[in-house]
């Protein structure tokens, strides 16, 4: 079991407050250039249309960061077999996916979780995620 923490809570509320239209589309389809063109090139495919616009145009972007991470800090993962080969490298970083609509732009993180050596065997408990996702 890999420490993770799930941004389902956050985004029901973001998907709510737009049906009640405390915020609009301007508000949560917001995403940046980049995160767009990495979502188009090395975006995996979502299991589900976008809550949105109900397009079959979300995907998911991989960005990692750790102190250690070197050059590969705050970059997003490109190519499959990459997070596990830097799991294999370091002893920690985190992952934080973010979904993206290729079509309307909706974009919300999806997760955080620690990976690398440290974390790689099981018996590692979810505190520290938990934490974070109270704040
Ligand atoms: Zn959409």
């Amino acid at each position: 079991m890999r420490r993770h923490t799930d941004y389902a809570l956050a985004r029901r509320a973001v998907l709510r407050d737009l049906q009640r239209g405390s915020v609009t589309r301007l508000d949560v389809c917001d995403a940046h250039p980049e995160l767009l063109r990495a979502g188009r090139n090395v975006g995996d495919v979502a299991p589900y249309d976008c809550p949105v616009c109900g397009q079959d145009a979300v995907r998911f972007v991989s960005y990692v960061y750790g102190e250690k991470l070197g050059a590969a800090n705050g970059r997003c993962i490109s190519y499959a077999g990459e997070l596990e080969k830097l799991g294999a490298a370091h002893d920690e970083f985190t992952r934080y996916v973010v979904e993206v609509c290729l079509d309307c732009r909706w974009n919300h993180l999806s997760r955080r979780e620690l990976h690398g050596r440290r974390h790689a065997e099981s018996g590692a408990t979810a505190d520290s995620g938990r934490r974070v996702a109270r704040r």
